[in-house]
């Protein structure tokens, strides 16, 4: 199914934070589910509910693709250790909007599918990882698709220098805009704990 890319909007759930993705489409970026634990403690940490048994739904595209109209300055940013990826949350109203990595050299971002929306223009999910298996070790479905189609876009954002637009990371320094909240590892245990 051909979706043309369209410009979406993005907003946080209190609507201070909003935007669009340019040309958001399933050909410029990948709809994912994600069921990770992580994902689940970060929703849990910023003070949502547990997902679970839902996932966390996420597009998956190039950062220079985001532009921020209203409410940047609310973005705060945590992380679960000092090498794990970098949740970026709505300070206004809480909610975990978007993860990077920690260079904007690997011009990555993923931001939830809820912010959108027309949720329609980035199609279906297309892949799942850590889909539970009451048999054992969680599966991941597709995901060898998405990680290619993710290591394409990274590719192409080097060679043309787009990924030095990145509204997340410092132009000169290639640091995060913001200091980055390490989450105690007490904490971090404990929400980990209480997920069933
Ligand atoms: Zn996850
Ligand atoms: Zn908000």
């Amino acid at each position: 199914m051909f979706k043309a890319p369209r410009d979406v909007a993005f907003s946080c759930p209190c609507g201070t934070i909003k935007g669009h993705i340019r040309g958001a489409s399933p050909s410029t970026g990948t709809h994912i589910a994600c069921f990770c634990a992580d994902c689940r403690a970060g929703d849990v940490f910023a003070g949502l509910p547990d997902p679970s048994p839902e996932p966390v739904r996420y597009f998956q595209t190039t950062p220079d693709r985001l532009h921020f109209a209203s409410g940047f300055e609310n973005l705060s940013v945590f992380s679960f250790g000092p090498k794990n990826l970098l949740r970026w949350q709505a300070s206004c109203c809480g909610s975990p909007l978007f993860n990077t990595l920690r260079t904007p050299k690997i011009a990555f971002v993923s931001i939830k599918s809820s912010a959108l929306e027309d949720q329609a223009a980035i199609g279906p999910v297309r892949a799942s990882a850590f889909v539970p298996n009451p048999a054992g070790t969680p599966k991941h479905k597709g995901m060898g698709r998405s990680v290619w189609a993710a290591l394409s876009r990274i590719a192409a954002a080097r060679i043309t220098g787009r990924w030095r637009k990145n509204p997340f990371f410092d132009a000169e320094t290639l640091a995060p805009v913001r200091a980055v909240q390490i989450v105690d590892k007490d904490v971090r245990a404990r929400i980990k704990a209480s997920l069933g």
